[in-house]
């Protein structure tokens, strides 16, 4: 049985490379049912890569999977990461190719992680424009309940229950700017009780795999349970663009963009 993946971004989210274990390394066509599952539009003839540790954030809590790439140490990456799920159970598969089809890896054996920067970077910008879009629904309107986060590069948006309308595009514009503006720190800390965090939404994406649970807070305003991947402060994020508030089955989203885009 192979053990639960050390996610090392949950303590540090700066690491673009690491040295780690390759623990299995199997053709996708052997995974069981449930792993195939999660390897959805990964070709068949791919491979999934189990190491002790990740720096590779894995799909999930509205923000999409790292890329990248793995090869053996002080040699040239073989291996490229199209995709990274995690388990039900904690292992995070890295789905991807050989860049040499014959080519392979060997439990035991020592490996490089390389993660696509610029890629992260856009990612954490973009989610951590929506704690800035929630933060700001939050200082304008406590009681508004959020049900849903998409940080999904061009379908960005904060969901909410009930109706929110057109006039207050300007007025969240502004918050957030604001608070783009006032170059908060995003801060990291770590709940030991599972009770402390309740039913708060979002809790089970930040646990680790020692059951402490994940928050994320800027500059102390808000507290949320988390484990995607931030900027350190909110200046760095750029400028956040509401586009627009769209309302559907008693229901308001939030939709919302940053620049400069990925490549800048
Ligand atoms: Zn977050």
């Amino acid at each position: 049985m192979v053990p639960r993946t050390e996610a090392v971004y949950l303590d540090d989210a700066t690491l673009r490379t690491l040295t780690t274990e390759v623990l299995s390394c199997q053709s996708i066509t052997s995974l069981s049912e449930e792993e195939k599952g999660l390897a959805k539009n990964v070709p068949a003839e791919d491979n999934a890569i189990i190491m002790r540790q990740t720096i590779f954030y894995a799909q999930g809590g509205g923000q999409p999977s790292d890329t990248g790439a793995i090869g053996p140490v002080d040699q040239d990456s073989t291996f490229e990461v199209s995709l990274v799920r995690k388990t039900p159970d904690g292992r995070f598969l890295h789905f991807g190719k050989f860049l040499d089809a014959s080519s392979s890896f060997v439990a035991g054996q020592p490996v490089v992680q390389k993660v696509d920067d610029s890629k992260r970077n856009y990612h954490s910008r973009l989610h951590t424009a929506g704690h800035i879009v929630g933060l700001a629904m939050q200082l304008l309107m406590p009681d508004k309940k959020k049900v849903k986060a998409n940080h999904f590069p061009g379908e960005a948006s904060m969901e909410y229950e009930g109706l929110l309308y057109n006039e207050l595009k300007p007025v969240i514009q502004e918050k957030v700017d604001e608070l783009v503006r006032l170059d908060l720190p995003i801060l990291i800390s770590w709940l030991q009780l599972d009770a402390q965090v309740g039913d708060m939404k979002g809790a089970e994406e930040g646990r680790s795999l020692d059951g402490r649970t994940r928050i994320a807070s800027i500059g102390g305003l808000d507290h949320n349970p988390c484990g995607g991947t931030h900027v350190a402060r909110t200046s760095l994020v750029g400028s956040v663009v509401i586009r627009k508030i769209s309302r559907q089955k008693g229901t308001s989203r939030v939709s919302y963009d940053i620049s400069p885009g990925i490549d800048a």
